[in-house]
Protein backbone atom coordinates (compact mmCIF):
# COMPACT_ATOMS: atom_id res chain seq x y z
CA UNK A 1 0.00 0.00 0.00
CA UNK A 2 1.32 3.36 -0.36
CA UNK A 3 2.33 5.82 1.85
CA UNK A 4 -0.01 8.39 2.24
CA UNK A 5 2.26 10.09 5.44
CA UNK A 6 2.16 13.88 5.07
CA UNK A 7 5.85 14.83 4.81
CA UNK A 8 7.85 16.92 7.90
CA UNK A 9 10.34 19.86 6.60
CA UNK A 10 13.76 20.14 7.94
CA UNK A 11 13.88 21.06 11.38
CA UNK A 12 15.65 22.20 14.34
CA UNK A 13 14.48 20.12 18.03
CA UNK A 14 15.84 21.43 20.98
CA UNK A 15 14.74 19.13 23.89
CA UNK A 16 15.08 21.18 27.18
CA UNK A 17 15.48 18.58 29.92
CA UNK A 18 17.53 16.18 27.13
CA UNK A 19 18.86 13.97 29.83
CA UNK A 20 16.07 13.39 31.65
CA UNK A 21 13.28 10.26 32.29
CA UNK A 22 10.90 11.38 29.66
CA UNK A 23 13.70 12.19 27.33
CA UNK A 24 15.40 8.95 27.21
CA UNK A 25 12.00 6.72 27.94
CA UNK A 26 10.12 8.42 25.54
CA UNK A 27 11.18 11.06 22.90
CA UNK A 28 14.69 10.06 22.29
CA UNK A 29 13.54 6.08 21.04
CA UNK A 30 10.40 7.66 19.73
CA UNK A 31 12.56 9.96 17.19
CA UNK A 32 14.55 7.03 16.27
CA UNK A 33 11.50 5.16 15.07
CA UNK A 34 10.10 7.83 13.45
CA UNK A 35 13.78 8.67 11.92
CA UNK A 36 13.85 3.98 11.11
CA UNK A 37 10.47 4.82 9.06
CA UNK A 38 11.85 7.09 6.77
CA UNK A 39 9.68 10.46 8.10
CA UNK A 40 12.55 12.49 9.25
CA UNK A 41 14.78 14.86 7.09
CA UNK A 42 18.07 13.51 6.78
CA UNK A 43 18.86 17.50 7.93
CA UNK A 44 16.64 17.35 10.62
CA UNK A 45 18.95 18.50 13.65
CA UNK A 46 18.19 16.94 17.01
CA UNK A 47 19.82 19.24 20.22
CA UNK A 48 19.60 18.27 23.40
CA UNK A 49 19.93 20.89 26.46
CA UNK A 50 20.14 20.28 30.14
CA UNK A 51 22.38 22.10 32.75
CA UNK A 52 25.11 18.84 32.98
CA UNK A 53 28.15 19.35 31.24
CA UNK A 54 28.40 17.03 28.56
CA UNK A 55 29.99 17.31 24.93
CA UNK A 56 28.60 16.12 21.62
CA UNK A 57 29.90 12.40 21.86
CA UNK A 58 28.65 12.15 25.49
CA UNK A 59 25.52 13.26 25.06
CA UNK A 60 25.53 11.07 21.76
CA UNK A 61 26.27 7.81 24.11
CA UNK A 62 23.41 8.39 26.61
CA UNK A 63 20.60 8.61 23.54
CA UNK A 64 22.67 5.42 21.87
CA UNK A 65 21.46 4.04 25.56
CA UNK A 66 18.13 5.64 25.75
CA UNK A 67 17.07 3.96 22.58
CA UNK A 68 18.72 0.26 23.46
CA UNK A 69 17.06 0.55 26.90
CA UNK A 70 13.71 1.98 25.84
CA UNK A 71 13.32 1.70 21.93
CA UNK A 72 13.71 -1.67 21.62
CA UNK A 73 16.34 -1.01 19.02
CA UNK A 74 17.45 -4.24 17.11
CA UNK A 75 20.60 -5.05 16.97
CA UNK A 76 20.23 -4.69 13.21
CA UNK A 77 19.69 -0.86 13.29
CA UNK A 78 23.30 -0.50 14.01
CA UNK A 79 24.02 1.65 11.23
CA UNK A 80 20.79 3.49 11.04
CA UNK A 81 21.31 3.79 14.55
CA UNK A 82 25.14 5.76 13.67
CA UNK A 83 23.29 7.73 11.07
CA UNK A 84 20.83 8.97 13.38
CA UNK A 85 23.41 9.99 16.41
CA UNK A 86 24.80 12.28 13.66
CA UNK A 87 21.68 14.19 13.70
CA UNK A 88 22.30 14.79 17.39
CA UNK A 89 24.18 17.12 19.23
CA UNK A 90 23.87 19.32 22.71
CA UNK A 91 24.22 22.28 24.47
CA UNK A 92 24.59 22.75 28.54
CA UNK A 93 21.95 25.58 29.45
CA UNK A 94 21.12 26.68 32.44
CA UNK A 95 16.47 27.52 32.62
CA UNK A 96 17.62 30.23 35.02
CA UNK A 97 20.91 31.89 34.32
CA UNK A 98 22.74 32.72 31.07
CA UNK A 99 24.81 29.65 30.32
CA UNK A 100 24.51 28.35 26.97
CA UNK A 101 21.76 30.28 25.49
CA UNK A 102 24.84 32.24 23.29
CA UNK A 103 25.51 29.22 21.99
CA UNK A 104 22.47 27.80 21.35
CA UNK A 105 21.60 30.68 19.28
CA UNK A 106 24.47 29.90 17.53
CA UNK A 107 23.70 26.35 17.19
CA UNK A 108 19.91 26.77 16.06
CA UNK A 109 19.78 27.33 11.54
CA UNK A 110 17.67 29.90 10.23
CA UNK A 111 14.90 29.52 7.13
CA UNK A 112 14.20 25.68 9.16
CA UNK A 113 11.68 24.98 11.55
CA UNK A 114 12.31 25.78 15.36
CA UNK A 115 11.00 23.48 17.98
CA UNK A 116 11.43 23.52 21.39
CA UNK A 117 10.54 20.46 23.67
CA UNK A 118 10.00 22.10 27.31
CA UNK A 119 11.03 18.46 28.68
CA UNK A 120 11.59 19.83 32.26
CA UNK A 121 9.54 20.27 35.67
CA UNK A 122 6.69 22.86 35.33
CA UNK A 123 8.45 25.53 37.28
CA UNK A 124 10.50 26.50 34.39
CA UNK A 125 8.38 26.61 31.48
CA UNK A 126 7.81 30.52 32.07
CA UNK A 127 12.08 31.04 32.13
CA UNK A 128 12.69 29.19 28.53
CA UNK A 129 9.76 31.08 27.06
CA UNK A 130 11.40 34.31 28.72
CA UNK A 131 14.67 33.62 27.37
CA UNK A 132 14.21 31.60 24.09
CA UNK A 133 12.59 35.29 23.11
CA UNK A 134 14.71 37.56 24.99
CA UNK A 135 18.03 35.87 23.21
CA UNK A 136 15.88 35.98 19.90
CA UNK A 137 16.22 33.01 19.05
CA UNK A 138 12.26 32.01 18.53
CA UNK A 139 11.15 33.04 15.34
CA UNK A 140 7.43 33.52 14.30
CA UNK A 141 7.51 30.30 12.61
CA UNK A 142 9.34 28.50 15.97
CA UNK A 143 6.88 26.13 18.12
CA UNK A 144 7.20 25.14 21.90
CA UNK A 145 6.13 22.10 23.15
CA UNK A 146 4.99 22.42 26.95
CA UNK A 147 4.62 18.86 29.22
CA UNK A 148 2.11 18.85 31.83
CA UNK A 149 1.27 19.22 34.05
CA UNK A 150 -0.01 22.55 33.29
CA UNK A 151 -0.83 24.54 36.53
CA UNK A 152 -1.80 23.53 39.62
CA UNK A 153 -5.26 24.88 39.40
CA UNK A 154 -7.17 27.50 37.54
CA UNK A 155 -5.00 30.59 38.61
CA UNK A 156 -1.28 29.09 37.76
CA UNK A 157 -2.74 27.85 34.64
CA UNK A 158 -3.89 31.19 33.75
CA UNK A 159 -0.75 32.49 34.45
CA UNK A 160 1.36 30.07 32.66
CA UNK A 161 -0.66 30.75 30.13
CA UNK A 162 -0.35 34.35 30.18
CA UNK A 163 3.34 34.29 30.42
CA UNK A 164 3.76 32.23 27.39
CA UNK A 165 1.29 34.36 25.44
CA UNK A 166 3.73 37.05 26.25
CA UNK A 167 6.60 35.38 23.66
CA UNK A 168 4.70 33.27 21.95
CA UNK A 169 1.18 33.26 19.84
CA UNK A 170 -1.19 30.54 20.62
CA UNK A 171 -0.72 29.02 17.06
CA UNK A 172 2.94 28.12 18.64
CA UNK A 173 2.17 26.40 21.89
CA UNK A 174 1.72 22.84 21.70
CA UNK A 175 0.41 21.76 25.03
CA UNK A 176 1.20 17.92 25.38
CA UNK A 177 -1.32 15.52 26.64
CA UNK A 178 0.02 11.77 25.03
CA UNK A 179 -3.17 10.50 25.36
CA UNK A 180 -4.63 12.37 22.51
CA UNK A 181 -1.60 10.60 20.35
CA UNK A 182 -2.63 7.08 20.82
CA UNK A 183 -3.83 5.70 17.30
CA UNK A 184 -6.98 4.33 19.17
CA UNK A 185 -8.19 7.85 20.19
CA UNK A 186 -7.57 9.56 16.40
CA UNK A 187 -9.67 5.96 15.33
CA UNK A 188 -12.06 6.58 18.05
CA UNK A 189 -12.57 10.12 16.09
CA UNK A 190 -13.00 8.14 12.53
CA UNK A 191 -15.36 5.69 13.70
CA UNK A 192 -17.53 8.31 15.12
CA UNK A 193 -17.51 10.79 12.24
CA UNK A 194 -17.05 8.93 9.08
CA UNK A 195 -19.33 6.18 9.74
CA UNK A 196 -23.52 6.70 9.58
CA UNK A 197 -23.98 3.82 11.87
CA UNK A 198 -22.86 5.37 14.99
CA UNK A 199 -23.71 8.66 15.35
CA UNK A 200 -27.55 8.45 15.48
CA UNK A 201 -26.99 5.89 18.29
CA UNK A 202 -24.39 8.82 19.90
CA UNK A 203 -26.81 10.44 22.33
CA UNK A 204 -28.54 9.43 26.06
CA UNK A 205 -31.85 8.04 24.33
CA UNK A 206 -29.90 5.50 23.13
CA UNK A 207 -26.51 5.13 25.70
CA UNK A 208 -27.32 4.21 28.86
CA UNK A 209 -23.75 5.38 30.35
CA UNK A 210 -20.33 6.05 29.54
CA UNK A 211 -17.00 4.86 31.57
CA UNK A 212 -13.54 5.50 31.54
CA UNK A 213 -10.83 3.84 33.42
CA UNK A 214 -7.64 4.16 33.79
CA UNK A 215 -5.87 2.29 35.99
CA UNK A 216 -2.24 2.00 37.25
CA UNK A 217 -0.51 -0.69 38.75
CA UNK A 218 2.42 1.15 39.34
CA UNK A 219 2.65 3.23 42.36
CA UNK A 220 4.00 6.47 43.38
CA UNK A 221 7.35 5.41 41.40
CA UNK A 222 9.87 7.77 43.25
CA UNK A 223 7.71 11.08 42.19
CA UNK A 224 6.51 11.10 45.11
CA UNK A 225 6.87 14.47 46.08
CA UNK A 226 4.93 15.88 43.15
CA UNK A 227 2.20 13.37 43.16
CA UNK A 228 1.44 13.94 46.51
CA UNK A 229 1.01 17.29 46.08
CA UNK A 230 -1.14 16.56 43.01
CA UNK A 231 -2.93 13.14 43.61
CA UNK A 232 -4.72 11.24 41.24
CA UNK A 233 -7.44 14.47 40.26
CA UNK A 234 -5.15 16.52 39.22
CA UNK A 235 -2.96 13.81 37.88
CA UNK A 236 -5.14 12.14 35.48
CA UNK A 237 -8.75 13.31 35.73
CA UNK A 238 -8.06 17.56 34.67
CA UNK A 239 -5.74 16.64 31.41
CA UNK A 240 -6.00 12.45 30.05
CA UNK A 241 -9.90 11.49 31.32
CA UNK A 242 -11.03 14.98 30.54
CA UNK A 243 -9.76 14.84 27.12
CA UNK A 244 -11.38 11.63 26.32
CA UNK A 245 -14.58 12.50 27.40
CA UNK A 246 -14.42 15.35 25.50
CA UNK A 247 -13.81 13.03 22.18
CA UNK A 248 -16.40 10.74 23.25
CA UNK A 249 -19.21 14.22 24.20
CA UNK A 250 -18.34 16.12 21.59
CA UNK A 251 -20.52 17.06 18.91
CA UNK A 252 -18.76 16.92 15.29
CA UNK A 253 -16.41 19.34 14.32
CA UNK A 254 -17.31 20.95 11.22
CA UNK A 255 -13.80 19.76 10.07
CA UNK A 256 -11.15 18.32 11.13
CA UNK A 257 -9.11 21.21 11.56
CA UNK A 258 -7.59 21.94 15.23
CA UNK A 259 -9.50 25.10 16.04
CA UNK A 260 -13.10 23.60 14.68
CA UNK A 261 -12.26 20.06 17.06
CA UNK A 262 -11.02 22.22 20.10
CA UNK A 263 -14.09 24.51 19.90
CA UNK A 264 -16.24 21.30 20.62
CA UNK A 265 -14.20 19.78 23.09
CA UNK A 266 -14.21 23.03 25.17
CA UNK A 267 -17.75 23.85 24.64
CA UNK A 268 -18.26 19.83 26.26
CA UNK A 269 -15.81 20.92 28.96
CA UNK A 270 -18.08 23.76 29.90
CA UNK A 271 -21.27 21.55 29.83
CA UNK A 272 -19.91 20.08 32.86
CA UNK A 273 -21.92 20.13 35.95
CA UNK A 274 -20.93 20.82 39.32
CA UNK A 275 -19.92 17.31 40.90
CA UNK A 276 -22.13 16.19 44.14
CA UNK A 277 -20.16 15.13 46.85
CA UNK A 278 -21.84 11.98 46.93
CA UNK A 279 -20.47 11.15 43.37
CA UNK A 280 -16.82 11.30 44.26
CA UNK A 281 -15.15 8.34 45.90
CA UNK A 282 -11.34 8.98 46.66
CA UNK A 283 -8.73 5.98 47.36
CA UNK A 284 -5.34 5.53 49.30
CA UNK A 285 -3.60 2.25 48.37
CA UNK A 286 -2.61 -0.05 51.51
CA UNK A 287 -1.07 -3.19 52.37
CA UNK A 288 -3.60 -6.50 52.69
CA UNK A 289 -2.65 -6.14 56.51
CA UNK A 290 -3.59 -1.95 56.48
CA UNK A 291 -0.28 -0.34 56.57
CA UNK A 292 -0.27 2.93 54.68
CA UNK A 293 1.57 1.77 51.63
CA UNK A 294 0.56 4.97 49.78
CA UNK A 295 1.32 7.58 52.80
CA UNK A 296 5.18 5.66 53.23
CA UNK A 297 5.84 5.43 49.45
CA UNK A 298 5.04 9.66 49.40
CA UNK A 299 7.03 10.19 52.72
CA UNK A 300 4.12 12.05 54.36
CA UNK A 301 2.34 9.65 56.99
CA UNK A 302 -0.73 12.13 57.58
CA UNK A 303 -1.08 12.73 53.45
CA UNK A 304 -4.88 13.30 52.61
CA UNK A 305 -3.71 13.12 48.36
CA UNK A 306 -6.04 10.45 46.74
CA UNK A 307 -3.86 7.48 44.59
CA UNK A 308 -7.40 6.56 43.79
CA UNK A 309 -10.83 8.43 41.97
CA UNK A 310 -14.05 7.50 40.50
CA UNK A 311 -16.82 9.90 40.31
CA UNK A 312 -20.16 10.08 38.39
CA UNK A 313 -20.50 13.41 36.25
CA UNK A 314 -23.10 15.21 33.66
CA UNK A 315 -22.48 16.76 30.28
CA UNK A 316 -25.28 19.33 31.15
CA UNK A 317 -26.76 19.46 26.57
CA UNK A 318 -29.04 18.26 24.86
CA UNK A 319 -27.16 15.17 23.61
CA UNK A 320 -26.59 14.02 26.96
CA UNK A 321 -28.63 14.95 29.55
CA UNK A 322 -29.44 11.78 31.60
CA UNK A 323 -26.48 9.78 30.40
CA UNK A 324 -23.83 9.65 33.45
CA UNK A 325 -20.18 9.70 32.65
CA UNK A 326 -18.36 7.37 35.16
CA UNK A 327 -14.53 8.00 35.50
CA UNK A 328 -12.33 5.97 37.70
CA UNK A 329 -8.38 5.96 37.79
CA UNK A 330 -6.06 4.99 40.22
CA UNK A 331 -2.59 3.60 41.17
CA UNK A 332 -1.37 -0.23 42.44
CA UNK A 333 -4.69 -1.60 41.08
CA UNK A 334 -5.23 -5.31 40.23
CA UNK A 335 -4.18 -4.47 36.19
CA UNK A 336 -2.70 -1.53 33.91
CA UNK A 337 -6.07 -0.99 31.57
CA UNK A 338 -6.91 2.46 30.07
CA UNK A 339 -10.21 1.70 28.44
CA UNK A 340 -13.38 3.85 27.49
CA UNK A 341 -16.74 1.89 27.62
CA UNK A 342 -19.64 3.73 25.58
CA UNK A 343 -22.93 0.96 26.65
CA UNK A 344 -25.47 1.31 25.05
CA UNK A 345 -28.82 0.57 26.05
CA UNK A 346 -31.39 -2.82 26.84
CA UNK A 347 -33.54 -3.40 22.96
CA UNK A 348 -36.49 -1.55 24.15
CA UNK A 349 -38.22 -4.86 23.94
CA UNK A 350 -36.73 -8.33 24.82
CA UNK A 351 -38.90 -10.93 22.13
CA UNK A 352 -36.52 -14.00 23.20
CA UNK A 353 -38.20 -14.53 26.72
CA UNK A 354 -36.08 -14.29 29.87
CA UNK A 355 -34.43 -17.42 29.50
CA UNK A 356 -32.25 -15.52 26.63
CA UNK A 357 -31.11 -12.85 28.81
CA UNK A 358 -30.70 -9.61 28.70
CA UNK A 359 -27.72 -7.98 26.51
CA UNK A 360 -26.45 -4.67 25.88
CA UNK A 361 -24.02 -3.36 23.57
CA UNK A 362 -21.07 -1.90 24.39
CA UNK A 363 -18.23 -0.33 22.49
CA UNK A 364 -14.80 -0.65 23.91
CA UNK A 365 -12.07 1.45 23.22
CA UNK A 366 -8.79 -0.01 24.60
CA UNK A 367 -5.67 2.46 24.86
CA UNK A 368 -3.53 0.18 26.85
CA UNK A 369 -2.54 -2.43 26.50
CA UNK A 370 -3.42 -3.64 23.10
CA UNK A 371 -4.80 -0.55 22.16
CA UNK A 372 -8.07 -1.89 19.87
CA UNK A 373 -11.73 -1.08 19.26
CA UNK A 374 -14.36 -3.66 19.90
CA UNK A 375 -18.05 -3.54 19.45
CA UNK A 376 -19.94 -6.39 21.26
CA UNK A 377 -23.09 -7.43 19.29
CA UNK A 378 -25.47 -10.14 20.66
CA UNK A 379 -26.35 -13.00 18.52
CA UNK A 380 -27.35 -16.21 18.47
CA UNK A 381 -25.15 -19.07 19.87
CA UNK A 382 -24.66 -21.61 17.22
CA UNK A 383 -26.50 -25.19 17.26
CA UNK A 384 -29.79 -26.45 18.40
CA UNK A 385 -31.44 -26.47 21.65
CA UNK A 386 -33.75 -22.92 21.04
CA UNK A 387 -33.17 -19.31 20.87
CA UNK A 388 -29.83 -18.97 23.28
CA UNK A 389 -27.98 -15.32 23.08
CA UNK A 390 -24.21 -14.70 23.35
CA UNK A 391 -22.39 -11.37 22.78
CA UNK A 392 -19.45 -11.79 20.95
CA UNK A 393 -16.43 -8.86 20.05
CA UNK A 394 -16.60 -7.73 16.45
CA UNK A 395 -12.71 -5.96 16.34
CA UNK A 396 -13.25 -2.73 14.77
CA UNK A 397 -9.51 -1.58 14.71
CA UNK A 398 -7.15 -4.03 12.63
CA UNK A 399 -8.73 -5.27 9.82
CA UNK A 400 -6.87 -8.01 8.31
CA UNK A 401 -6.61 -5.57 5.44
CA UNK A 402 -4.30 -3.56 7.64
CA UNK A 403 -2.24 -6.43 9.04
CA UNK A 404 0.74 -5.56 7.12
CA UNK A 405 0.96 -1.71 8.76
CA UNK A 406 0.33 -2.48 11.87
CA UNK A 407 3.93 -2.76 12.40
CA UNK A 408 4.66 1.12 11.65
CA UNK A 409 2.32 2.13 14.14
CA UNK A 410 3.59 5.45 15.88
CA UNK A 411 3.57 5.73 19.67
CA UNK A 412 2.03 8.80 21.10
CA UNK A 413 4.73 10.71 21.98
CA UNK A 414 6.62 9.82 18.03
CA UNK A 415 3.16 11.01 16.08
CA UNK A 416 2.47 14.28 18.44
CA UNK A 417 6.28 15.60 17.75
CA UNK A 418 6.07 14.94 13.57
CA UNK A 419 2.48 16.94 14.45
CA UNK A 420 4.43 19.48 16.04
CA UNK A 421 6.79 19.82 12.88
CA UNK A 422 4.14 20.08 10.53
CA UNK A 423 2.14 22.60 12.57
CA UNK A 424 -0.39 20.62 13.26
CA UNK A 425 -2.16 21.72 16.76
CA UNK A 426 -5.72 19.29 16.59
CA UNK A 427 -3.87 16.88 18.71
CA UNK A 428 -2.96 19.58 21.34
CA UNK A 429 -4.82 21.23 24.24
CA UNK A 430 -5.45 25.01 23.48
CA UNK A 431 -5.01 27.26 26.70
CA UNK A 432 -8.93 28.00 26.98
CA UNK A 433 -9.46 24.20 27.11
CA UNK A 434 -6.87 23.85 29.85
CA UNK A 435 -8.62 26.63 31.74
CA UNK A 436 -11.96 25.25 31.51
CA UNK A 437 -10.45 21.86 32.45
CA UNK A 438 -9.17 23.93 35.62
CA UNK A 439 -12.28 25.79 35.99
CA UNK A 440 -14.24 22.20 36.89
CA UNK A 441 -12.05 20.90 38.79
CA UNK A 442 -10.97 23.54 41.24
CA UNK A 443 -14.73 23.68 43.29
CA UNK A 444 -14.36 20.04 43.48
CA UNK A 445 -10.96 19.54 45.57
CA UNK A 446 -11.49 22.83 47.49
CA UNK A 447 -14.94 21.14 48.26
CA UNK A 448 -12.83 18.42 49.78
CA UNK A 449 -10.56 20.30 51.64
CA UNK A 450 -13.10 22.31 52.84
CA UNK A 451 -14.36 19.40 54.15
CA UNK A 452 -11.54 17.53 55.88
CA UNK A 453 -12.22 14.90 53.44
CA UNK A 454 -9.92 11.51 54.02
CA UNK A 455 -9.61 8.79 51.32
CA UNK A 456 -10.81 5.66 51.53
CA UNK A 457 -7.91 2.45 51.67
CA UNK A 458 -7.87 0.43 49.15
CA UNK A 459 -5.62 -2.75 49.00
CA UNK A 460 -2.80 -2.99 46.90
CA UNK A 461 -3.58 -5.06 43.59
CA UNK A 462 -7.70 -4.97 43.47
CA UNK A 463 -10.15 -2.47 42.01
CA UNK A 464 -10.07 0.47 44.49
CA UNK A 465 -12.34 0.90 47.42
CA UNK A 466 -15.58 -1.07 48.26
CA UNK A 467 -17.10 2.96 48.03
CA UNK A 468 -16.32 2.87 44.17
CA UNK A 469 -18.31 -0.25 43.70
CA UNK A 470 -21.16 1.08 45.26
CA UNK A 471 -21.05 4.82 43.28
CA UNK A 472 -22.42 2.31 40.08
CA UNK A 473 -24.60 -0.59 42.54
CA UNK A 474 -26.42 2.38 43.54
CA UNK A 475 -27.17 3.07 40.43
CA UNK A 476 -27.83 -0.25 38.97
CA UNK A 477 -24.42 -0.63 36.98
CA UNK A 478 -21.36 -1.91 37.02
CA UNK A 479 -17.57 -1.39 36.52
CA UNK A 480 -15.80 -2.67 33.50
CA UNK A 481 -13.47 -5.47 34.80
CA UNK A 482 -9.95 -3.88 35.26
CA UNK A 483 -8.39 -7.03 33.17
P1 LIG B 1 13.62 14.64 35.09
O1 LIG B 1 14.01 13.23 34.84
O2 LIG B 1 13.76 15.21 36.45
O3 LIG B 1 14.45 15.54 34.05
C1 LIG B 1 14.50 16.93 34.15
C2 LIG B 1 15.42 17.46 33.06
O4 LIG B 1 15.47 18.88 33.16
C3 LIG B 1 16.86 16.95 33.19
O5 LIG B 1 17.37 16.78 31.89
C4 LIG B 1 17.55 18.10 33.90
O6 LIG B 1 18.92 18.06 33.62
C5 LIG B 1 16.85 19.29 33.24
N1 LIG B 1 16.89 20.51 34.04
C6 LIG B 1 16.58 20.66 35.34
N2 LIG B 1 16.77 21.94 35.73
C7 LIG B 1 17.22 22.61 34.65
C8 LIG B 1 17.60 23.95 34.40
N3 LIG B 1 17.60 24.90 35.37
N4 LIG B 1 18.00 24.29 33.16
C9 LIG B 1 18.04 23.38 32.18
N5 LIG B 1 17.69 22.09 32.34
C10 LIG B 1 17.29 21.71 33.57
O7 LIG B 1 12.10 14.93 34.67
P2 LIG B 1 11.21 14.12 33.61
O8 LIG B 1 10.59 12.97 34.31
O9 LIG B 1 12.00 13.86 32.38
O10 LIG B 1 10.04 15.16 33.34
C11 LIG B 1 10.20 16.28 32.50
C12 LIG B 1 8.84 16.94 32.30
O11 LIG B 1 7.97 16.01 31.67
C13 LIG B 1 8.14 17.33 33.60
O12 LIG B 1 7.38 18.50 33.38
C14 LIG B 1 7.20 16.17 33.87
O13 LIG B 1 6.09 16.55 34.64
C15 LIG B 1 6.81 15.81 32.46
N6 LIG B 1 6.36 14.42 32.29
C16 LIG B 1 7.23 13.38 32.54
C17 LIG B 1 6.80 12.07 32.34
C18 LIG B 1 7.73 10.90 32.54
O14 LIG B 1 7.34 9.78 32.24
N7 LIG B 1 8.94 11.11 33.02
C19 LIG B 1 5.49 11.83 31.91
C20 LIG B 1 4.64 12.92 31.67
C21 LIG B 1 5.10 14.19 31.86
P3 LIG B 1 20.02 18.84 34.53
O15 LIG B 1 19.70 18.52 35.96
O16 LIG B 1 21.35 18.33 34.07
O17 LIG B 1 19.85 20.28 34.23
Amino acid sequence: MVSRVIPVGTFDLVIFGGTGDLSRRKILPGLFRRFLAGQMPDDARIIGAARAKLDNDAYRQLVREAIEEFGHADPGFESELATFLELVSYVPIDARGEMGWAQLAKRVRSGVIHAYYFSVGPGLFGDLAERLHGHGIANENARIVVEKPFGHDLKSARELNRTLAQHFSERQIFRIDHYLGKETVQNLMAVRFANILFEPLWNAQFVDHVQITVAETVGVDGRGAYYDKSGAMRDMVQNHMMQLLCLIAMEPPSRFDPDAVRDEKLKVIRSLEDVDSHHIVRGQYVSPEGEPLYRLDVGNPRSTTESFIALKCHVSNWRWSGTPFYLRTGKKLKARMSEIAVVFKDAPHLIFGQEAGRHCNTLSIRLQPDEGMTLNVTIKEPGPGGMRLIDVPLDMTFAEALADQLDDIPEAYERLIMDVMRGDQTLFMRGDEVEAAWAWTDPIIEGWEKRGDVPKPYEVGSAGPEDAMMLMHRDGRRWREIK
